[in-house]
């Protein structure tokens, strides 16, 4: 039985009527949420200095450049039982697939705290059912923003493959496997001969494998972006090149703060902002949120030697051949929005790529993207507590293009006053 479950459709008016709706940030989860509100009979303006319109530069959105999987079967947090001694290796060693960057650490301590919290194996267990719960929805939510925007060709390879160079490594894993198990994630274990019959081009430094059957890939996930805003364009959505500053509330409606001016007023605001998003919090909201870093290496010709989406979980990347080569993509740094990418991380992933695939080509495109990331994993969907006219949608970590579509359906459930398709309690802004 596949992961996934069916949704009924979204009627095409909402119980609220017609609104306006203010959309901050086009990434991913903005657009998905544009969309959505759009197919459900609102009006939509979305806001964001570098929307995915041809010939902007979108690098600056991490929706730009990730490791493209729709990754069904990832409803493990990153912060999991064990993670506390992993933190000395975190702030001393600056390249390790989980890093912190000492000059943020004082900032990054209440993060860190509710991180650390987020693993133990009770409250760990409740981020799983509740993770496992948006991801089985996850597909009724993107899968008609694929076929909308006439994106469904992107579509790939279907499956995603962890490998692990040891029966030792492939133990330690086995608490996450099954955990992914009792989810109903499905699952095939592939010994080293199954491997290389699959990966010819894999240097045979795999033990043994898990292949994830209802995961996909698409060939681009900015193609996605602009195949979304052109559809968001096509239903008479609107964008504005702007850099919101602040939201405004009066009695009746919401208007947006841009250069010192008060925009249009409108009926509700989505904040979608990804790492960003907590500029713009209202009044005293207070969110958990912070970014981690991640960075992908592009290598242009040499598409033809992977198939299967793979990751080694020691190396902390993911390869995924897409159509313009294989991108290795991956790593978490915790080093806030401001700082310049850190060349060497850049440089332990291309060097690691070399040692996993044989024969692989020269390196080209290296990006670093900035993950909206909450401590337990999970995302925010939900109202502000201060007015139900100010929607937060952001958080989504390492998730954010698997969870997009989804986030966006349950955000114009929201809008629209329609019976929610989930309960959100445990994705609710002010959680901690
Ligand atoms: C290396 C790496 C690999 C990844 N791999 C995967 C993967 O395989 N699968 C997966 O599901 N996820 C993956 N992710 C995570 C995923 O990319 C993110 O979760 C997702 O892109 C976040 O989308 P977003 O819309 O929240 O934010 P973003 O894509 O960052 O978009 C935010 C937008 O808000 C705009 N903005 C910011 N401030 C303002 C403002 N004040 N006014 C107006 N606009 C503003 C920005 O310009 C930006 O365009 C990966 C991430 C990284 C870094």
């Amino acid at each position: 039985m596949k992961f996934s479950k069916p949704l009924c459709d979204l009627p095409l008016q909402s119980p609220r009527g017609s609104l306006h709706v203010l959309i901050v940030g086009s990434g991913a989860v903005g657009l998905s949420c544009a969309l959505w509100l759009l197919k459900t009979g609102h009006r939509v303006t979305v806001f964001d200095p570098n929307p995915p319109l041809e010939d902007i530069d979108y690098r600056g959105a991490c929706s730009f450049g990730n490791a493209c999987s729709i990754a069904y079967g990832a409803v493990t947090p990153v912060a999991m039982p064990g993670i506390l001694k992993d933190v000395p290796s975190m702030l001393t060693n600056p390249l390790a697939h989980l890093s912190i960057q000492w000059r943020n650490f004082p900032e990054l301590i209440p993060w860190l705290l509710q991180f650390i919290r987020s693993s133990k194996s009770e409250r760990v267990l409740e981020i799983v059912n509740e993770l496992a719960d948006l991801m089985r929805l996850a597909e009724a939510g993107i899968a008609p923003l694929l076929q909308e925007s006439g994106s469904q060709h992107l579509i790939r390879n279907r499956e995603c493959l962890y490998l692990y160079k040891s029966e030792e490594k492939y133990q330690q894993a086995q608490y996450g496997l099954q955990l992914r198990a009792s989810q109903g994630v499905r699952m095939e274990t592939l010994n080293a001969a199954q491997i290389y019959e699959r990966e010819p081009h894999l240097t045979p430094v795999y033990h043994k494998g898990v292949l994830f059957l209802d995961a996909y890939s698409l060939e681009s996930p900015h193609v996605y972006m602009k195949n979304l805003a052109k559809s968001i364009l096509q239903r008479g959505g609107q964008f504005v090149r702007q850099q919101v500053d602040e939201i405004v509330l009066g009695d009746d409606h919401v208007q947006l703060r841009v250069h010192g001016m008060l925009g249009e007023c409108a009926d509700q605001v989505v904040v979608a902002a990804g790492a960003w998003s907590k500029k713009l919090l209202y009044a005293d909201d207070q969110v958990l949120l912070n970014t981690e870093r991640g960075y992908h290496v592009m290598f242009p010709d040499s598409g033809k030697l992977l198939t299967t989406p793979t990751c080694y979980p020691e190396h902390g990347f993911y390869m995924t051949p897409m159509m313009d080569g294989i991108r290795a993509a991956g790593t978490v740094e915790l080093g806030g929005l401001g700082a310049a990418p850190n060349l060497k991380r850049i440089e332990v992933i291309e060097k690691a790529t070399r040692q996993l695939i044989q024969g692989l080509g020269h390196s080209s495109d290296t990006w670093l993207g900035h993950r909206p990331s909450m401590p337990d994993s999970l995302p925010v969907i939900g109202q502000s507590p201060h007015s139900k006219r100010i929607i937060y949608a952001f958080g989504h970590g390492h998730l954010g293009l698997t969870l997009a579509g989804i986030t966006g359906r349950l955000v114009a459930e929201i809008a629209g006053g329609h019976t929610l398709s989930k309960n959100i309690n445990a994705l609710r802004p002010h959680r901690f």
